[in-house]
């Protein structure tokens, strides 16, 4: 689905690690080597104890959903053929405190409006899908997963 008018990520040498775990179906989570706390979204220095060491932790990417809304049109023009579609925060079983978002979708390669945003609860438990949306980029999303 992408293109140049779908909003992209950038990256800076914090963060290519992370966008390039979704490629090999991993989430990466930058973790504190002096602490252990994880860091995300990611950047140069602990918020918990100021070290600027870190490591890659991999997420089991099992997740429950904390929020969520609707977006309804208007909206940006290349998503306007999916409104409404939704957008969720997830937060992340195994690192609590941890919340990502993204969209929830019905399969990897499903689009962002393939879910009926009616039926969504906060509190369901979801797990990580890696959908590519351009040659070199990766988007993590989110499916229903059994309890
Ligand atoms: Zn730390």
């Amino acid at each position: 689905m992408a293109d140049d008018s779908f909003l992209l990520p950038g990256t800076d040498e914090y963060s290519t690690d992370f966008w390039a775990g979704f490629a090999d179906d991993k989430l990466l989570l930058q973790t504190c080597s002096s602490c252990g706390s994880a860091r995300y979204p990611t950047r140069p220095m602990c918020p918990d104890c100021r070290s600027l060491d870190y490591h890659w932790q991999e997420a089991s990417g099992r997740a429950t959903i904390w929020s969520f809304v609707v977006a309804h049109p208007p909206v940006l023009p290349a998503y306007a053929e999916f409104a409404p579609y939704n957008v969720v925060v997830v937060e992340l079983e195994d690192f609590p405190g941890i919340r990502m978002v993204g969209n929830l979708v019905a399969a990897a390669d499903a689009p962002i409006n393939s879910v009926d945003p009616h039926g969504i609860s906060i509190g369901e438990p979801v797990e990580i899908v890696f959908s590519p949306v351009s040659e070199d980029l990766t988007f993590p999303r989110w499916r229903r997963s059994s309890p």
